[in-house]
This record gives C-alpha cells, structure tokens and sequence, in this order.
C-alpha cells in the first residue's frame, strides 16, 4: 500500500502567534510533529511504500531533505516530491503515484486528493493548537 505525506505541519509542526486584533503575526518552527512521525514509522513497519509529497518549490529540496533527515525518517522513504505549488491529487496522478493514504493538514489538499483517487483515505493532520485562535 502507498501511504503518502506532506511535508509542512504534517511531518513539521509550527507554532502561530497573533496579534491583538486577532491578525496572524508570526509563525515559528516548532520541529517534528511526534504523532505523524510515529504514524509513518508504523506504516513503514508495516512493510507499506511511504513517500512525501509537498507543495514546496523544487528550490526548497535541500532543506526538506535535512528536516527529514534530523527528523531521523529519510531512509524510511521510496521519494520525496515537491509539486512547485501544484494540487498533490493532480501532481500524484500526473506522476503515477496512485495513494492508498494520505496524510496533510490542509483540507483543500485532503478533498484534491479524494477527487482525484476516490478509494483514498484521507488523514487531515491536526495543527498545533496555538493555530486555533479561540483558545
Ligand atoms: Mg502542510
């Protein structure tokens, strides 16, 4: 089976500050997300293909390869791809790359990917929670 990642607040999480106007002012790496990491570790134990797929620019590649690489996962991947900005479900099946999972926090991501491969399951990854502005 074919478990596919992103990269940002799914494998890395952030942390969100706003301002007292409720407007987001600043966004801080936050290193890992531990719970995705462990799910990856798991699917990967399982004997599944794990690939990342992220929206990054190509520009970017070296350091999401030294993020999966401190994150200690890198060699538990068959790819890391980045779409420059595409939607992942168009840029997958572009590519050939036909998920059984997929795990991103971005909705709009997660609904792509169901149009695109119906039989998928989606996991929408859970931001930090100083993402929710209510708390
Ligand atoms: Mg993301």
């Amino acid at each position: 089976m074919l478990v596919i990642f992103d990269f940002d607040d799914t494998i890395t999480s952030s942390i969100a500050s706003w301002d007292h106007e409720g407007c987001l002012d600043d966004v801080t790496p936050n290193g890992a997300n531990e719970k995705t990491i462990q799910q990856l570790r798991e699917h990967f134990e399982a004997g599944d293909e794990v690939r990342i797929v992220t929206s990054r620019s190509r520009d970017h590649l070296q350091n999401t390869l030294d993020g999966l690489d401190e994150f200690g996962v890198s060699w538990m991947l068959s790819g890391v791809h980045h779409t420059d900005g595409e939607w992942k479900g168009l840029w997958m099946s572009e590519h050939g790359l036909v998920p059984d999972k997929f795990f991103d926090d971005d909705p709009l991501e997660c609904a792509d990917v169901l149009r695109c491969f119906p039989d998928c399951e989606t996991v929408q990854v859970k931001l930090h929670p100083s993402w929710d502005k209510d708390v």
